[in-house]
C-alpha cells in the first residue's frame, strides 16, 4: 500500500474486513477513537496493560502523523464482577470501584500512557443506555424476559459476521444473562438486567424497569455519547471480539441504522508459558508486583510495546531485564549526543538520518510494524556511534539526531532525553540516597537479601530504581 511518493500510506489491519486497509478518517485530519477500558473490580494486570499500551501507541502515532485526536476510554464501574466485589467487601459500589479506578490512573501514569480526553464511567451514563434500550424495544430488536430485557440476535441479520460465528449451529430463543460467555452460548444477550437480591443496593429505577445495564450496552452508549453514532477506531483485546464487540455492533447499528465503527483494532494476548494472562487462571502480575521486584516502569512499557500488537507476547521477567539493557543503551546514546562539540558536519550521516525517518514512518504506517521501526532506530544508533568513534560527528549532526530521537519518542513514550534516566553510580547520589545504597550493599554482602530488598523497596518509593552490575550497584530516577 504505497502512495505515489513511494511512502507507504497509513494502514491498519481491520478486524471488520479481516485485512489491512488504508486508513481514512471520517473527517479529514481528525480521528475519533474509543478503547474499552478497565473493569474496576481489582488491580489491572499487565496483560490488561498491554491493551492500554497498544491503544496508547495508536493514539501517539496518530498525533505524530499530525491528526487531531479525540480519544475516549471508558471505565466499567458496574457489571457482574464489580457488583460481586462490592457485595463481598460490604462496600458501596461507588466506594469499591473508586479505589481501583484511582489505582488504574496511577498505573497508566507510571507506564507513561498518555491520558485519554475523557474517561466516561458507566454509572454516569445510565440515561443514555436506557434510551438505546427503549429504541431497540420500539424497533422490535429487543424484548422483555422474566429477568431482564434481551437483544434478539435473529432480528439483526448480520449478527455473528464480525465474530465469525456459525449461526446455523446455534439454538435460537435461548438467553444468556451473564456479561461474559463463550461462542457456544451465543444467544440473546441481556441489555438490561432486572434487579435481584444478588445485586444488593445496586439498581436504577428507570422507565424500562428497576435494574442495571448489561456490560455491552455500556460501551455502545458511552462511545456514541462522546464520539457520535459512527466513529473511526475502536480498540480492545482479541478476547473482546466476541461477545462484547459483536454485541456493541448489533446494539448500535440496530438502534441507529448507521455503521458503528470503521476500523476495529484488536491486540493479541500477553501470555505466560503459552497461556493467556488472566485473573481467573491466577497467572498474573500487576504492575505493582513488578515494580516491587525492582523493575523500572519504562522497561515494562518497552516489553509491552516492542512486540507487534497482533502477535502474542510471551511475557517473562528476563524480557524485562533485556528491555532494561536496551533502554540503557538508548539513554546513554542520548546523553552522549549532548557531549558532541565538534564543528564539523558529516553529510553522510545526514543521509542516514533522513533514511531512518522514512524507514520508521514506513514501518509504523504498515499496521504499526514496531519491530522494523525499532530496528531503524538501532541502525541509526550504530551508524552514529561509528561516526563518533571515528571522530566524524559534528554538533549539528548530533543535535539533529537528538531531535529525531525525541520525535520518535513522542510515539514510543520511553522518556528519552531525560537526563535523570541515565544510570549513576553511588558517588553521584545525594547523601541520603547514597547512604541507603551503601547500606543495601552491606546487606547484600552479608547475603541478607530480605533487608536488601526492603531498602530497594524504600528507594523505589522515592522513585529510585537500583540495578546490580558487575561494577556494583547503579541507580536512576524512574
Ligand atoms: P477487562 O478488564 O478484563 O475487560 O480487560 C481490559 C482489557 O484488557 C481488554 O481490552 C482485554 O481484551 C485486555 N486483556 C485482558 N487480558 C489480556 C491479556 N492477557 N493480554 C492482552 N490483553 C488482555
Ligand atoms: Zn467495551
Amino acid at each position: 500500500m504505497f502512495s505515489i511518493t513511494g511512502i507507504m500510506v497509513l494502514s491498519f489491519y481491520n478486524t471488520l474486513s479481516k485485512k489491512k486497509e488504508a486508513f481514512k478518517p471520517i473527517k479529514k485530519g481528525s480521528v475519533k477513537m474509543y478503547s474499552c477500558g478497565p473493569t474496576v473490580y481489582n488491580f489491572a494486570h499487565i496483560g490488561n496493560f498491554r491493551a492500554y499500551v497498544v491503544a496508547d501507541l495508536i493514539g501517539r502515532y496518530l498525533l505524530y502523523k499530525g491528526y487531531k485526536l479525540r480519544n475516549v476510554m471508558n471505565i466499567t464501574d458496574v457489571d457482574d464482577k464489580t457488583i460481586r466485589g462490592s457485595v463481598e467487601t460490604h462496600k458501596t459500589l461507588a466506594e469499591y470501584t473508586q479505589e481501583y479506578a484511582e489505582e488504574f490512573f496511577e498505573d497508566i501514569e507510571t507506564l507513561n500512557i498518555q491520558k485519554a480526553d475523557v474517561y466516561p464511567r458507566a454509572t454516569k451514563h445510565i440515561a443514555e443506555m436506557v434510551e438505546i434500550v427503549k429504541k431497540l424495544l420500539k424497533k422490535g430488536y429487543a424484548y422483555k424476559g422474566s429477568d431482564g430485557i434481551y437483544f434478539d440476535i435473529t432480528k439483526f441479520k448480520p449478527y455473528g459476521k464480525f465474530a465469525h460465528l456459525d449461526m446455523k449451529g446455534l439454538k435460537t430463543g435461548a438467553r444468556v444473562k451473564q456479561d461474559s460467555y463463550d461462542k457456544e452460548y451465543a444467544n440473546d444477550f441481556a441489555l438490561w438486567k432486572f434487579w435481584d437480591e444478588a445485586d444488593g443496593d445496586v439498581y436504577w429505577d428507570t422507565e424500562i424497569g428497576k435494574g442495571r445495564p448489561g456490560w455491552h450496552i455500556e460501551c455502545s452508549a458511552m462511545s456514541s455519547a462522546y464520539l457520535g453514532n459512527t466513529f473511526d477506531i475502536h480498540t480492545g483485546g482479541v478476547d473482546l471480539i466476541f461477545p462484547h464487540h459483536q454485541n456493541e455492533i448489533a446494539q448500535s447499528e440496530a438502534a441507529n441504522d448507521v455503521k458503528f465503527v470503521n476500523y476495529w483494532l484488536h491486540n493479541e494476548h500477553l501470555v505466560v508459558n503459552g497461556q493467556k494472562m488472566s485473573k481467573s487462571l491466577g497467572n498474573f502480575f500487576t504492575l505493582r508486583d513488578l515494580l516491587a521486584k525492582g523493575y523500572g516502569p519504562i522497561s515494562i512499557r518497552y516489553v509491552l510495546l516492542a512486540t507487534h500488537y497482533r502477535q502474542r507476547l510471551d511475557f517473562s521477567e528476563s524480557a524485562i531485564k533485556k528491555a532494561n539493557s536496551t533502554l540503557e543503551r538508548l539513554y546513554n546514546f542520548m546523553a552522549e549526543l549532548r557531549t558532541i562539540k565538534s564543528k564539523d558536519v558529516n553529510t553522510r550521516i545526514e543521509k542516514v538520518v533522513n533514511d531512518t525517518k522514512n524507514r520508521f514512518d514506513n514501518a509504523m504506517n504498515d499496521d504499526l510494524n514496531i519491530s522494523e521501526a525499532l530496528a531503524a532506530i538501532f541502525d541509526l544508533i550504530s551508524a552514529t556511534n561509528k561516526a563518533i568513534s571515528e571522530k566524524k560527528l559534528g554538533k549539528i549532526n548530533a543535535q539533529r539526531i537528538y531531535g529525531l530521537m525525541l520525535e520518535f519518542d513522542s510515539v514510543l513514550g520511553l522518556r528519552l532525553g531525560m537526563e535523570e534516566l541515565v544510570w549513576h553510580t553511588t558517588d553521584e547520589a545525594e547523601p541520603d540516597i547514597a547512604k541507603l545504597l551503601g547500606k543495601r550493599e552491606e546487606f547484600r554482602k552479608q547475603k541478607n537479601w530480605k533487608a536488601a530488598d526492603a531498602i530497594r523497596a524504600e528507594l523505589l518509593k522515592a522513585r529510585i530504581t537500583v540495578q546490580d552490575t558487575d561494577e556494583g550497584p547503579r541507580w536512576r530516577s524512574s
